[in-house]
């Protein structure tokens, strides 16, 4: 929690097959007071083991389209085939409650956050190789050729726009992932934009010893 109370989003985007839900879902495990996970509203099909409300909200079209026009999302794009999107409601809720948030989103949304929210942090996780990233895809044994051409393509888009995020964090050990994450963040809290307050104190109370002037 920032000392004026208020949490900080912290917006992960990263390619398909990167890891970003093992290591958001460890970061999370880990320090479980600290930080909360957004679940977002997707169009696409639940992948074996998913559960609606955890993993995601699964909607129909017609029911995100009506999500997008009575201003329920943050930000939605549409990834390959469907679309994905962050209920507002909870992210502002959390974040005035103190708690950090982490959204996990690709690449269109992310850039929208971050142009409603400047003060949100964007992370870009990757693999540390291609071939890794490949490997991952494939390990799933969940998406068809098909879809892993496609998202290797998109992949080579969103590649493009690396450096528009603040940070760039290389997965290639879980553990060691989820502390620079942790570190990033907490780094962030120490920002004298978050910390006002605490400054406005330290000015107060050193008011009396101010020799004239
Ligand atoms: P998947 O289908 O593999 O769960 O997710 C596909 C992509 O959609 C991933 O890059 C994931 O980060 C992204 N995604 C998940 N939720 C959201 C969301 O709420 N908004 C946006 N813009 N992207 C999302």
């Amino acid at each position: 929690m920032s000392s004026q109370g208020r949490g900080i989003l912290t917006i992960i985007s990263g390619f398909s097959g990167a890891g970003k839900g093992t290591v958001v879902k460890a970061l999370l495990a880990k320090y479980p007071d600290r930080f909360r996970l957004s679940v977002s509203a997707t169009t696409r099909q639940p992948r074996d083991g998913e559960e609606h409300g955890v993993h995601y909200f699964f909607r129909s079209r017609d029911e995100f389209e009506q999500m997008i026009r009575d201003d329920q999302l943050l930000e939605y794009a549409q990834y390959v085939t469907n679309y994905y999107g962050t209920p507002r409601q909870y992210v502002e809720e959390q974040l005035a409650a103190g708690h950090d948030v982490i959204l996990e989103i690709e690449q269109q949304g992310a850039f929208q956050v971050k142009k409603a929210m400047p003060e949100a942090i964007l992370i870009f996780l990757t693999p540390p190789t291609i071939e890794e990233l490949e490997r991952r895809l494939r390990g799933r044994h969940t998406e068809t050729e098909e879809v892993i051409a496609s998202r290797l393509a998109q992949a080579a888009i969103e590649a493009e726009n690396i450096n528009l995020y603040d940070y760039i964090v290389i997965n290639d050990d879980v553990d060691g992932c989820v502390e620079s994450l942790k570190h990033l963040i907490d780094g962030e809290h120490q920002k004298t934009c978050w910390n006002e307050t605490k400054i406005q104190e330290l000015q107060k109370d050193l008011q009396i010893y101010r020799k004239g002037e």
